[in-house]
């Protein structure tokens, strides 16, 4: 089985020090907050070189909990691309907010600069950017419109750690960037997990309180909050992979280059575009097919997993019908039944992919 994810041979190659980590924080029952939690979230904003990073308990959160610490005006716009994952829009309407979508880039599925900045009206505070599938957004684009239009820039970087912008991580280049750390993503605990970058003090005091009840000191509360916090064994685990992510990530760049130079021109599949100015992190590999269906029942009889990141666009979700913003011309709406994502990840081997793209060249010949 050539699978999508594989964590327990991820586990087993890194198992004694997990183990070793897990326990230190039990043998300290350190297990809120505490001293891994500080660690973990100093060893982070290293890696995306911000100044500050605060963990918390889910990618949802982290964004639910960077909207709210901007203060913006109370049922203001929020524009959201319409490929993601539920969760980016989410967090706008349960932080008292409006969805507005705009379209993604046919080769890229990240947000459209031009879309986006047709859907900017005077009451649009804050644009959510998602690095989808480990692809960097433009942002010199995004950031020079949000400029000229006042509006608040959050990096929604759930599937996009350490990838890379002009020389700078995802999470360090708006006001504020998001992280999820659910087992699947490129860096993963062993439960659920989160954090918040920026470098705005302001920001990630603010934050920080929010996902700690409003605390100043103990049992003094300067205004309610939540309890979002990232708890001491997920952080000890995360500092482990952290050591082996630039390593993993490595690999799924290799692969994603096999892909690449592979299955080039091969029947009607459409690659995913590789920019110079970016460094891509592959959270997915996701091509585009008018004959999705066929080819992933295929390679499923070869015992090939694949993906479809996402089936159903978020305009078009039964959660978003009372918005009224499908548009069966958006490309979001009509990418949704031709994506098709190929096995990636540090669990591979160069055969396995060899394999994949033997047999998607078979299903063309057919
Ligand atoms: C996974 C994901 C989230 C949510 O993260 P959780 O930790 O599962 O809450 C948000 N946005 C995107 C793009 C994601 O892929």
């Amino acid at each position: 089985m050539i699978k999508m994810l594989d964590l327990h041979k991820q586990y087993i190659s890194i198992k004694d020090e997990i183990d070793n980590a897990i326990f230190s924080v039990i043998d300290d029952s350190a297990y809120i907050s505490g001293k891994y939690v500080s660690k973990f979230e100093s060893e982070f904003a290293s890696y995306i070189d911000t100044d500050y990073c605060v963990g918390v308990a889910n990618g949802t959160d982290a964004l639910e909990i960077a909207i709210e610490a901007a203060n913006l005006p109370p049922g203001s716009e929020i524009i959201v691309p319409g490929n993601s994952f539920i969760a980016s829009a989410e967090a706008v309407t349960r932080t008292g907010h409006k969805v507005v979508f705009c379209d993604v880039e046919p080769e890229t599925y990240v947000i459209c600069p031009t879309s986006f900045e047709k859907k900017i009206t005077s009451n649009t505070s804050a644009v959510i950017v998602v690095h989808l599938y480990g692809h960097p957004c433009d942002m010199n684009a995004i950031k020079d419109i949000s400029l000229k239009h006042n509006l608040m820039v959050i990096e929604d970087c759930a599937q996009a750690h350490g990838a890379k912008y002009r020389g700078k991580a995802v999470g360090s280049i708006g006001d504020i960037g998001t992280f999820s750390f659910y087992p699947g993503k490129n860096l993963g605990a062993y439960g659920d997990g989160g954090a918040i970058t920026t470098n705005n003090k302001e920001l990630a005091d603010k934050v920080r309180m929010i996902s700690n009840h409003g605390r100043i000191d103990k049992y003094d509360h300067k205004f309610e909050g939540r309890n979002s916090r990232l708890d001491g064994i997920q952080a000890s685990i995360l500092s482990v992979k952290l050591n082996y992510l630039p390593l993993w990530t490595e690999k799924r760049i290799k692969i994603a280059n096999y892909y690449l130079d592979n299955l080039f021109g091969v029947g009607d599949i459409i690659l995913p575009r590789k920019e110079d100015w970016a460094v891509q992190v592959y959270h997915l590999f996701v091509i585009r097919t008018n004959r999705q269906k066929d080819l992933k029942d295929y390679l499923n009889s070869f015992n090939i997993q694949t993906g479809n990141h996402y089936p159903i666009s978020l305009p078009q979700l039964e959660a978003y019908k009372y918005l009224n913003q499908y548009d069966e011309d958006m490309n979001c709406s009509k990418n949704s039944s031709q994506l098709l994502s190929l096995p990636i990840g540090e669990h591979l081997e160069e055969d396995d992919i060899k394999f994949v793209v033997d047999k998607i060249k078979d299903f063309y010949l057919l």
